[in-house]
């Protein structure tokens, strides 16, 4: 088997954190998905944060249309596999997103790890990272890992979703 393990961001790969964010602060989204978006433009500010910092924004955030794709592909492909998600210190962000996992893949909710800082101290060879930042893709293959970028998408481009499970399909199997 080419991986031992394949590690499956949350936040711009299953939930959609950009369009839980945009929401609470009426943000008009592009119509085409740009990486950063809401970073570059608004979430440099306190205040952007104050109105994300809850459990319940966490535990409430949309799961895309292809989640459970994916979610299912990986696990069938019969490598281990674990949910790897960023979150901001003293922030209803540890306890929401373990109440995600539960209430959308509650037959995988011991596979959440949950980390405060650089998702690639977890690289090496075989690792398989599944992820949405290009800073994290390359991070990662810095440290010998393998990583595919699955580029954000608006939650309505099930065309480009299903392009990218194929190339994940081909991946793992
Ligand atoms: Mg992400």
């Amino acid at each position: 088997m080419k991986y031992s393990q394949i590690f499956l961001d949350l936040d711009g790969v299953l939930a959609d954190f950009t369009k839980a964010a945009a929401k609470i602060h009426k943000i008009e989204l592009p119509s085409e998905m740009e990486e950063d978006f809401l970073y570059s433009k608004f979430a440099k500010k306190g205040h952007f944060w104050s109105k994300c910092n809850s459990h319940e924004f966490w535990a409430n955030i949309p799961r895309y249309p292809w989640a459970k794709d994916l979610v299912r592909l990986v696990d069938r492909s019969g490598i281990n596999f674990t949910f790897l998600t960023k979150a901001p210190m003293g922030t209803g962000a540890w306890s929401g997103k373990a109440r995600w996992i539960e209430s959308n893949f509650g037959a995988h909710q011991n596979k959440l790890w949950v980390v405060r800082g650089d998702k690639s101290i977890m690289a090496q060879k075989g690792y398989l990272l599944i992820d949405d930042k290009t800073s994290s893709i390359e991070g990662w293959r810095e440290r010998g890992g393998d990583a595919f970028q699955w580029k954000e998408l608006s939650a309505d481009n099930t065309e480009q979703a299903k392009y990218y499970l194929e190339q994940v399909r081909r991946l793992i199997s």
